[in-house]
């Protein structure tokens, strides 16, 4: 979880989290508990800790505040928010606050996130109606496969998706996804089942482990794994929010997040791989080295813009042909970018030795 401006909260893809799930399921529970949780507050209840703590321990909920790593001390202050946003004796307060959130939201960032589910509350319940349309699952996978190959154009009955009544994120891993109905409902409009077939993509893709890797390597095959992920899972819902972008609310729009010095990371990694090669792995970076390089976008900067070349010069056959491999990613990219008339940065023909050094000595072995 990174903040992009001032606390701004856009998406992290990868949760370490196993969760046992029978059959595919859209699991509004705790959605639903939340629109609970907020009816007595209208009528002047003040929302109690226990029945917070109780809200809180509903399994998605937990998942996601351990993710997110929200302390104590923000649960707190978020169930206070909450209060101030929908207790009747507090509205003088949040009115002002609502004057200085229409300016800029992130004046009053934590207000905002809350006072959008009751501002929106009709919409966001119309909304959650059509989700349970049968038509929507089917979408989301339609939306997947259309950047995969045929070969991993599988459903996955073992998926599980919970919506939330908080926050403005979504997460996936492991055989479950987590969205927050406020994001959902603003992708959506752009795209019905757009995020949620990105997501649903990182656990399609079945990403390829090596067994070992040799410490030197663990930094940039980090690189290269996280940006083929979040890259080509970008092509299906990030396109259309760049397009779209004056459209979204705060916080909504990835434009920066997923472009911001994408042609100086690749530059940089350029370096990076071409000190490798002439030390013969002695001079590398670690995973922490290429995490920051990438600003904690798990690869999605510059993966989106990486993609998003391979895909405009023609290649998207072959990237879907080769969706598991990252070194292939590297190859293609360098194809397209020596074509691309926008001049992005093309990798040295040491930093592809390199790549091919670790591909004859990993990929076997996957
Ligand atoms: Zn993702």
């Amino acid at each position: 979880m990174k903040k992009l401006i001032k606390g701004v909260i856009i998406f992290v893809c990868l949760l370490n989290i196993k969760i046992v799930s029978k059959a595919q399921t859209i699991d509004f529970a705790p959605l639903d508990a939340y629109w609970k949780l907020i009816e007595p507050l209208k009528s002047g209840d003040s929302l109690s800790l226990i029945t917070w703590k109780n809200f809180l321990d509903i399994e998605p909920n937990k998942i996601y505040v351990q993710n997110q790593g929200f302390d104590n001390d923000y649960l707190e202050r978020l169930r206070k928010t909450i209060q101030l946003v929908y207790m009747s004796k507090n509205e003088n307060i949040l009115a002002k606050r609502v004057v200085a959130i229409d300016k800029d939201p992130s004046s009053y960032w934590l207000t905002y996130k809350v006072y959008v589910y009751k501002k929106y509350e009709k919409e966001l319940k119309a909304f959650q109606n059509q989700l349970i349309n049968p038509s929507y699952i089917p979408l989301i996978y339609k939306n997947s496969f259309e950047w995969l190959p045929k070969k991993l154009q599988n459903k996955d009955g073992k998926i599980d998706i919970h919506f939330l009544g908080i926050e403005n994120d979504a997460i996936a891993g492991d055989g479950i996804v987590i969205t927050t109905l406020w994001t959902l409902y603003n992708q959506d409009k752009l795209k019905m089942g757009g995020l949620l077939g990105h997501e649903m993509h990182h656990v399609l893709r079945k990403p390829i482990t090596f067994p070992k890797i040799d410490e030197q390597d663990l930094g940039i095959i980090y690189f290269i794994n996280a940006t083929l992920n979040e890259g080509t899972a970008d092509m299906i819902d990030k396109v259309v929010n760049i397009e779209y972008q004056g459209e979204l609310p705060m916080g909504m729009s990835y434009k920066d997040f997923e472009l911001f010095q994408a042609d100086s990371i690749v530059a940089q990694v350029d370096i990076n791989l071409i000190e490798m090669q002439k030390s013969e792995g002695k001079i590398f970076k670690t995973e922490k080295d290429y995490r920051n390089l990438v600003r904690w976008t798990s690869g999605h900067c510059p993966g989106y813009y990486m993609t998003d070349i391979v895909v405009r010069q023609g290649y998207k056959k072959r990237l879907m042909q080769n969706i598991q491999n990252p070194f292939e990613f590297i190859y293609l990219y360098n194809k397209a970018a020596k074509k691309d008339k926008e001049k992005p940065h093309v990798f040295s023909d040491e930093a592809i030795a390199y790549i091919k050094l670790m591909e004859n000595k990993y990929w076997k072995y996957k």
